[in-house]
């Protein structure tokens, strides 16, 4: 981890091309997304036995039934869920610091309202917000020229790292059983840590 990013802050004047997801990141979207799950299932699950991304595995629901079920409560997860604790504040002094903050998600476009909103609301600030409906970040990294971008998707994580771009997997019960061999964060403490020392 020494070398993570220390071309970059040889100079603390260098300014970072940073790219961060949304869900899981900045937007606490897990437990109002396993909530609306148990209602819709009748099961219990909690936070911690979320284990695999995919939660259709951990449900034993279709992907047809969890497509259905997002039409209808995804706006309302998106407008409802809480802010990833210190993602405000950690994201400000970024901003104002000079580095630039690309929001990568895949989310739909057709949820762009309701997120900007949402982002207004928590005073997050962004350069641009990218909303790919799509779980394939590369290219968009890749043409952003992203230092480094920030993940829970275990998934997406390896791929970006496959194609070269450095990034920190944000920990979430999802990710924690896979092998991942760069850096991880517990939180926006973390993150910033790792971001910003020298
Ligand atoms: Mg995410």
């Amino acid at each position: 981890m020494s070398s993570f990013l220390s071309q970059k802050k040889a100079s603390r004047w260098v300014k970072m091309i940073i790219g961060c997801d949304l869900d899981g990141i900045i937007c606490d979207n897990l437990l109002l997304l396993i909530e609306e799950l148990n209602t819709y299932t009748g099961e219990q699950i909690k936070i911690n036995d979320v284990t695999d991304y995919d939660v259709t595995r951990i449900y034993n629901i279709t992907r047809e039934q969890f497509i259905q079920l997002m039409k209808e409560r995804e706006e309302d997860i998106c407008d409802k869920s809480p802010l990833m604790p210190g993602a405000d504040k950690y994201l400000q002094k970024l901003a104002s610091q000079g580095h630039q903050i690309h929001i990568i998600t895949a989310r739909s476009p057709r949820l762009g309202k309701i997120t900007i909103k949402w982002l207004k609301r928590h005073k997050i600030p962004f350069h641009q917000l990218h909303m790919l409906n799509s779980h394939d970040k590369v290219e968009t990294c890749q043409q952003l020229k992203v230092d480094v971008m920030v993940e829970d998707n275990y998934n997406n994580a390896v791929q970006l790292a496959e194609a070269g771009i450095k990034v920190i997997l944000f920990n979430a019960p999802h990710n924690l059983k896979w092998k991942w061999t760069g850096p991880r964060c517990d939180n926006w403490n973390d993150l910033y840590k790792l971001l910003t020392d020298r």
